[in-house]
């Protein structure tokens, strides 16, 4: 089963992955990842990607849809992925559906995370993540407590260059713009369930569990 796991930055969709991949046997396919991992090669692209990124803007379809190529051709993650931040705009989406029919593949499911974007600000400029785990918490709601695995002894917290106040509003700016309309693409396939991302990550995570065990019926 593939899903696109969908919402405005700062709704959990990350966080939410992470718990899937675990109890489901995912694998998580975020294109911001990648672009980040990207940028650690310090080349010309990786300095354009990296301006727009703390511009909040969207780096071109052709850089996203070769990172997602090389993923897809991968056989041993076909039919368990979990895209997270992709697609982001209709474009994207339709690029995704004829990229996962070649490899004889489909979205199952879209988890619409839906939350108020009075609460994004915040979810978004507290977050940091551990150097060694990557788990996420949150300096306002959800503290850097120590993580579970021993190995995170030596962590070093990371905040994301792009995760502050000003750089926010553009990115939901961009999303609303570009990335929501997707919305309307998958509802006409019936293939979108709508989320409280508002609660606290249990209950959302109970909420997702269930859709996934109801479709698996
Ligand atoms: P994310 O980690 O998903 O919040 O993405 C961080 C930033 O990476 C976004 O604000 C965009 O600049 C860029 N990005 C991530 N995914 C995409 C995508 N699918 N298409 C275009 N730009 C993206």
């Amino acid at each position: 089963m593939n899903i696109v796991i969908f919402g405005p930055p700062g709704a959990g969709k990350g966080t939410q992955s992470s718990y899937l991949i675990h109890n489901f046997n995912l694998f998580q396919l975020s294109t911001g990842d990648l672009l980040r991992d990207e940028l650690k090669s310090k080349s010309a692209l990786a300095s354009e990607i990296e301006s727009l990124m703390n511009a909040g803007k969207l780096v071109s379809d052709t850089i996203i849809n070769n990172l997602i190529e090389k993923k897809l051709s991968d056989v041993s993650i076909a039919n368990r992925i979990i895209f997270d931040g992709f697609p982001r705009n209709i474009e994207q989406a339709k690029t995704l559906d004829s990229l996962l029919s070649k490899y004889s593949q489909s979205i199952s499911l879209v988890l619409n995370l839906k939350v108020d974007y009075s609460v994004l600000t915040k979810r978004i400029s507290g977050r940091v993540s551990c150097s060694v785990c990557k788990k996420t918490f949150n300096e306002f709601f959800d503290p850097p407590v120590s993580c579970e695995n021993s190995k995170c002894a030596d962590r070093v917290l990371n905040k994301r260059s792009d995760d502050n106040v000003e750089t926010v509003s553009k990115r939901l700016k961009t999303y609303d713009e570009s990335t929501l309309p997707i919305l309307g693409y998958y509802s006409s396939k019936n293939i979108v369930k709508d989320v409280d991302a508002m609660e606290d990550i249990e209950s959302v995570s109970k909420q997702i569990s269930s859709i996934i065990k109801d479709l698996k019926r």
